[in-house]
């Protein structure tokens, strides 16, 4: 039977860091949709188009190819065939991404591209979303938080190995006024979903969150 475990929750979170963990655990394809829009806004800001400009937007993503491809190191990501992994991660995709995110028109598009790759066997995917929208009959959903102090903390850490100079002001700034716009837009903002458990990982580690997720899942 395909499995479907859906994990929501607010900028840094450490979303992706327990889907990637439990998906490898599980023997599951993990999907990070974050990067996904992360990557459309990426060839926004190279293509020089207006952040505003939603029909723009949807037609580039409509002609865009982006790809997901697991490997030891973490998942890649593939823009038009070209790998541009490290490339989303940046600032400037990180101050945009949520402009972008917000059109939608857009958003469908990427809900329906989503909503297949659930469907090739079974999956944890993460975003802001994926219980509300995208994997609606997920047979688990999750909804994990932390305060915005322990996860500007934790994404100075992961900067820190990206080789990205933050400050944790500047970081705790960037998460506020992301939760702000995510939680604020029209298009399926990001809420927890009625179905979804709870988890406030500010004082768990890592291996704590994910050890419960996985007795959630077994049950
Ligand atoms: O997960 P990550 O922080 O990389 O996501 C970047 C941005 O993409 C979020 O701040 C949000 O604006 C958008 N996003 C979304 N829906 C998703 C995943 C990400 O709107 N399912």
């Amino acid at each position: 039977k395909q499995i479907q475990i859906a994990i929501d929750g607010p900028a840094a979170a450490g979303k992706s860091t327990i889907a990637k963990k439990a998906a490898e655990l599980l023997g599951y394809t993990y999907v990070d949709t974050g990067a996904m829009y992360r990557a459309i806004t990426y060839k926004a800001i190279k293509s020089n188009i207006d952040m505003q400009d939603e029909d723009k937007l949807t037609n580039l993503l409509k002609e865009t190819s982006i790809e997901l491809k697991p490997s030891p190191e973490g998942q890649r990501v593939f823009l038009d065939n070209q790998e541009v992994t490290e490339e989303i991660r940046s600032k400037e995709v990180t101050a945009s991404v949520s402009l972008v995110a917000a059109h939608a028109e857009l958003r469908e598009e990427m809900v329906r591209r989503q909503v297949e790759m659930g469907k090739n066997g079974s999956v944890v995917m993460d975003g802001r979303d994926i219980g509300t929208s995208v994997l609606t009959n997920a047979e688990l959903k999750i909804f994990m938080s932390a305060s915005v102090e322990e996860r500007a903390k934790r994404r100075l850490s992961e900067n820190k190995k990206r080789g990205i100079h933050s400050s944790l002001e500047e970081l705790m700034y960037d998460i506020e006024l992301r939760d702000k716009l995510d939680s604020e837009r029209e298009a399926s903002p990001l809420v927890q979903a009625e179905d979804a458990i709870f988890i406030d990982t500010t004082s768990l580690t890592i291996d704590e969150v994910s050890e419960k997720i996985m007795k959630l899942a077994k049950e």
